[in-house]
């Protein structure tokens, strides 16, 4: 198979990702935070996931790591377009769900209230299992041992770094409400985790 089709996909589901979430940037950045949780590690964790977002868009427009590319096949490219759209569609309904609750950080805004509908029904990280799956789109669709797997790392690291400090933060904002939230829901795959 063509890599340029790995690539047309690659740079259409950034495009797509960018368009989702440009406006919610732009909605919270206008609501005070009320308690910012931001860590050295936190700034540290946000860099790393910016450089394995952009990994595959350099793989895309340029021969950097021509080195480390194999063929296409037909499997990981059907599996993995699937996981692109399905981590897309629920990377827009999270952010949908959230709405101005939504930060790139830990913070907790003026007002915020805590979801437990819509796709925060079952799992609390929604918008996470949405980026694993994006995430694992990518390291099936793009034929290259370095730009394929570079962002599923980068967000493992994070999701492994960020979600206990998150929930603390969520414990800390909203008390039992958090606690009986978390109780009946699981983190990442509904029913399973
Ligand atoms: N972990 C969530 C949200 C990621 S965005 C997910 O994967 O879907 C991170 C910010 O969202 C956090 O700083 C917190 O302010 C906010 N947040 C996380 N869970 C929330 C919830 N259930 N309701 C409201 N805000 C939430």
């Amino acid at each position: 198979m063509n890599p340029w089709v790995a690539k047309a996909l690659v740079l259409a589901s950034t495009l797509i990702m960018i368009a989702i979430r440009a406006p919610h940037g732009g909605r919270s950045r206008r609501v005070k935070v009320a308690a910012s949780h931001k860590t050295p590690l936190e700034t540290g964790l946000l860099v790393l996931a910016w450089v394995g977002f952009f990994v595959p868009v350099i793989w895309v427009a340029s021969p950097a790591f021509s080195f480390a590319e194999y063929p296409l096949r037909n499997g990981p490219l059907i599996g993995g377009v699937t996981c692109l759209v399905v981590g897309l569609w629920l990377f827009y309904r999270s952010h949908a769900d959230l709405g101005t609750n939504w930060s790139v950080t830990l913070e907790v805004r003026e007002q915020h209230r805590l979801i437990t509908r819509g796709v925060y029904r079952y799992i609390r990280h929604p918008m996470y299992s949405a980026l694993v799956l994006y995430a694992v789109g990518q390291a099936l669709v793009i034929p290259n041992w370095v730009a394929g797997p570079a962002n599923l790392i980068a967000f493992a690291i994070l999701f492994a770094l960020r979600v206990r400090a998150e929930e603390r933060m969520m414990g800390e904002a909203f008390g039992d409400d958090y606690a009986v939230y978390s109780a009946r829901t699981k983190r990442l795959v509904p029913g399973v985790w």
